[in-house]
Parts: C-alpha cells; structure tokens; sequence
C-alpha cells in the first residue's frame, strides 16, 4: 500500500452552525480498498461530500495528491476522483448511455464532442456494470437497482485512479451486490484503483475491504483491518445492538444482530 492519495486534517465541517464532522484525521492509501462504517446519522455521507471538495470545511484540511482540494479546479478533481453518491431519484429526460457518458465530461473540452476514446470507456464501462442492455432506455424508468449501476457506471466512465463511494450496493440483490464488489475489487487489484467506500453492510465490508474506519457521532472511534475492529463488543457498543461475530470458512468475519425476540438477547 503506497502513499496517502487523499486525507483529512483536524477536519472539522457541517451544515450552518450544525457541526457534523468533529476533528477527523483520515488517510487513504494509493491501491487501498477502504470501508467505511458506522451508524445512520453519524456523518458518513458529510464527510464523504468533505472529502470530494463538495463541501467546504469549517477548518481543517483535504489534501488530494498533498494539495489542498479546495485549491484544485474541478475538472482536475474529477479527472483524479470519482464519486458515486448515495442514490437519488433519476434526473429527467436522460437515456442510460447519457447518463453514463456524463462521467467523460471533465476528460473534454468544453461543446467537444465524445470522441472514440470516449465512446470506448462509456461502452466497457456499461458493459463491466451488466446494463449495455439499457443502452437507450430513460433513468426514469429503471428499477432502484438499475439505476445504481448506471450511476457506478458513469463514475466508471471517469477512469479516475480514486473512486468514492457512498452505499453502493444499497438497493442491489444479493447476486447484484456481490457483482458490484467484486467489479470494485477487480479495478482495486488490477488497475490499483483506490477506493473508499461508506458501506452498511459489515459483511461485504468485511469480505472486501483491507481496511475499516469506524465513524460515530462525527469522530473516528477505531481504525484497522476487519478483524481487527469487527468484535462484538465494539460493533455492538457502535450500532447499539447485540450481535454475534463468527468466521466464515474463508476466515471472514461474519456479524449477525441479534434480536430480542428471537434471540432473547436483552431480556433479562
Ligand atoms: P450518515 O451518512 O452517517 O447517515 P449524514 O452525514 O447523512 O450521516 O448525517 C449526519 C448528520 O448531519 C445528521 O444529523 C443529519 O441529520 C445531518 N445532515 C445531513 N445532511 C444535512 C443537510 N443537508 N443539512 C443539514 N443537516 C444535515
């Protein structure tokens, strides 16, 4: 694992006087695939919009390549780092292949037409995420998990070396989920794509990720490799729950909640 890409500094941000982000020193390393976990409200997704130079910080840093973001034009931003964003309803009167294409624009000039350097990465990047099929067809009539994958495929179409990500998987199928992560790791490992992704789901956390950061009420509360950090004290005392934690014959950490009714946990 090679240098810091892209990290945060004492960073501190949030929306008007609302302080969301509270003192968040964070790397990501070149070639890493990073997950990042944590409860709903904990400021996952704030400091993933910090990170991208989306949004200001009220102090502290964000340096991408050791720059401050803030400092870096936009087109060169997007040419270093993509973002898939948690998913939002479809914008308007846009086919699939629009969509996708979007992700080439900070690669052209302004009215430059897509050349076939362009075309090319629309094309494989439609074809890696399973929608070439879609081709023609409006956002507005995809299903929730089509459009994730429109979505992850315009960000694919970036070909840039960074890729963010905010609940990728969240409206796929199991099989769609697995697909996702694996297309992730492929790039992660053959192309050695950085990535930093917020992810719910501990399991395919665990499965995926060479590293955790554990966010809570703003901070950072643990920071290591899955096994490291997935106990069932901490992960328990971080989502307020019980839960169980195994390993899959792979050696893979394994959480399963436990409920009060089924269970009988809490009930004492
Ligand atoms: P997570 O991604 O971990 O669920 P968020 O970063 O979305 O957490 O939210 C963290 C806190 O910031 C929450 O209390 C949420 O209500 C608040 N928040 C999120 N977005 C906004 C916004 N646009 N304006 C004001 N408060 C927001």
């Amino acid at each position: 694992m090679g240098k810091p890409v892209l990290a945060a500094r004492n960073l501190h941000c949030g929306y008007d006087d609302f302080a969301v982000i509270r003192g968040v020193d964070l790397d990501l390393l070149e070639g890493e695939f990073l997950g990042l976990i944590g409860p709903n409200g904990s400021g996952k997704t704030t400091l993933l919009r910090a990170l991208t130079g989306r949004l200001r910080p009220t102090s502290g840093d964000v340096l991408l390549d050791g720059r401050p973001i803030a400092q870096i034009p936009r087109r060169e931003v997007a040419r270093r780092l993509a973002v898939v964003p948690q998913i939002s309803s479809p914008p308007f009167e846009f086919t699939v292949r629009e969509i996708v294409a979007m992700g080439r624009s900070p690669h052209l000039g302004r009215l430059q037409a897509e050349g076939p350097q362009d075309q090319q990465a629309v094309e494989a990047a439609m074809a890696l995420t399973g929608i070439s099929g879609l081709s023609s067809r409006p956002v507005t009539e995809l299903s929730g998990g089509e459009y994730q994958r429109v979505v992850i495929a315009r960000a694919l179409a970036q070909e840039a070396p960074l890729m963010l990500l905010d609940e990728p998987a969240a409206h796929l199928d199991i099989g769609h989920q697995v697909e996702i992560f694996d297309l992730l790791l492929r790039l992660n490992r053959g192309e050695e794509r950085s990535i930093l992704c917020v992810s719910h789901d501990l399991n395919l956390a665990a499965r995926y990720c060479d590293r955790l950061i554990a966010v809570s009420d703003g901070a950072i509360t643990a920071a290591g490799t899955p096994s490291d950090i997935l106990t069932a004290e901490f992960v328990g005392s971080l989502y307020g729950c019980e839960v169980r934690v195994d390993a899959d014959p792979g050696g893979h950490i394994v959480v399963t909640p436990l409920s009060r009714e089924l269970d009988g946990v809490g009930a004492r």
